[in-house]
């Protein structure tokens, strides 16, 4: 049976060819461009970026997308392949008033999906999304005649202003008299060509594998450890100084270290936070299945970490509001607002060179300075009702502990934390668990799988 098209807080998500077609999107798009007409106050003109990321389906639904923006008058950038990143940074350059983006993420090939961005450069809060989904559905569209449709330009700006961008929040001659050694893994997805760029301004020597954008992956695209036996091998191989590992719109970040171990996507955030407070003080946000590593580093520089529910507009909308020095997930998804409110993989491989330049260390030496726990993750089905009832049984149970009820509960120990919430985007509960050590670990993990037992079976 053919999965149902996701329709969630960042956009649509789906099956090419069976749920997700060139009318789906062109609909999609004509509905999030009346959504912006309708919320600009009476602005004569409304634009918006449109970027895609290497997929073979990203120019078919790409072209969809834009017809459907300027059947209701909508002017379109097309921005043309890149990464999710440089279309948020580029909207805000070009002060237009939404973005969209063709991304399935770290999907395998046969997803494609619509991400929608607002002229922040954040992705739509819950109620906008909730809205954009109202015009979608109800077919809500303002269409306009001949003479009111929108223009279409291009622009390939892209890649030379991201990297500006980036590069002004690092000293590129100290990254650069390092001659870094690096191999990066873009699974050919839209981060091979610009991150190679990149890594050229700052002198390091690239071995470059998957880089080519075919959108062909190479290897299952998430950036987790099982996907990334090669790019350990090739560090190992090469000698290199790190290795790094892009999702295909590049604004995921996975690190290997020299010897060719893969760290764990928690290390990209600790990492770059690990630099940014020990040249400020200020406070970072996160969201609340994040590891506690970014506490530890907060505290020992006298900040704070503000904590969101899971979800990039969020962790963004936090660190706007509270002027966060860095943040982002513990999936590898690094902000700094210097740059812009969105995850940005080059923004995380400039910071942790940076700290490998400023230190001397390398990254088995940096990540056993943060230090560690151990976390573990998993999600098991439960409907509504179900989970309503884990939340509480898990509440009466962990009574005593810190508890953060924003996004399903958090319960916070002195050794550790629970994190037990319902997904945006499927029937099932996501359990997080994070101690000093796996014993203890395990003890929070049995205790929810026994409530678990009990009432799911
Ligand atoms: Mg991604």
């Amino acid at each position: 049976m053919a999965e149902r098209l996701i329709i969630s807080i960042s956009g649509v998500r789906g099956i090419v060819g069976e749920n997700l077609t060139p009318s789906v999107a062109s609909d999609y798009a004509r509905g999030f461009g009346t959504f912006l007409k309708d919320s600009s106050g009476g602005k004569e003109k409304v634009s918006v970026c449109v970027g895609r990321d290497s997929r073979p389906s990203g120019e078919m639904l790409k072209e969809a997308v834009v017809e459907g923006l300027c059947s209701v008058g909508v002017d379109v950038i097309d921005l043309g392949l890149v990464t999710t990143p440089s279309v948020g940074i580029m909207l805000r350059d070009l002060r237009c008033d939404g973005g969209v983006v063709i991304t399935a993420s770290h999907n395998p090939v046969q997803y494609n999906g619509i991400k929608l961005l607002l002229g922040n450069g954040i992705a739509p809060s819950s109620e906008a999304a909730a809205q954009i989904k109202q015009y979608f559905g109800n077919k809500q569209f303002s269409d306009v005649d001949s003479a009111g449709l929108g223009e279409v330009t291009s622009n390939s700006q892209s890649d030379a202003i991201h990297i500006d961008k980036v590069l002004a929040i690092v000293d590129k001659d100290l990254i650069g008299a390092k001659n870094f050694r690096v191999v990066l893994d873009s699974v050919n997805g839209a981060g091979g060509p610009i991150t190679k760029k990149l890594l050229a301004e700052v002198n390091c020597k690239v071995t470059a594998i998957n880089d080519e954008p075919t959108g062909l992956f190479a290897h299952t695209p998430e950036p987790i450890a099982e996907n990334l036996t090669g790019l350990c091998e090739a560090v190992k191989a090469e000698h290199a100084d790190i290795g790094f590992a892009q999702d295909p719109d590049a604004d995921r970040l996975a690190i290997v270290d020299g010897k060719g171990n893969y760290i764990g996507e928690e290390y990209t955030l600790a990492l770059a936070a690990e630099y940014i407070f020990s040249k400020k003080s200020g406070s970072a946000a996160t969201n609340l299945s994040t590891s506690r590593m970014i506490d530890d580093i907060a505290v020992k520089a006298g900040g704070k970490v503000y904590r969101t529910a899971v979800g990039e507009a969020n962790v963004a909308g936090a660190m706007v509001e509270h002027n966060c020095v860095i943040g982002g997930e513990g999936n590898g998804g690094v902000i700094d607002l210097r740059v812009g409110p969105i995850r940005d993989s080059l923004v995380s491989i400039v910071l942790v060179l940076q700290l490998m330049a400023e230190t001397g260390k390398t990254v088995e030496e940096l990540a056993r300075q943060i230090g560690g726990y151990y976390m573990s993750k998993e999600k098991f089905a439960a409907d509504e009702s179900e989970a309503a009832q884990i939340l509480n049984a898990a509440k009466k149970l962990f009574a005593g502990a810190k508890l953060d009820a924003t996004d399903g509960y958090r319960f916070d120990f002195d050794d550790g934390w629970v994190h037990l919430r319902t997904s945006n985007t499927e029937p099932v509960m996501r359990l997080i668990v994070e101690a000093k050590d796996k014993v203890a670990a395990q003890k929070y993990i049995d205790a929810v799988s026994d409530i678990r037992k009990e009432i799911v079976g």
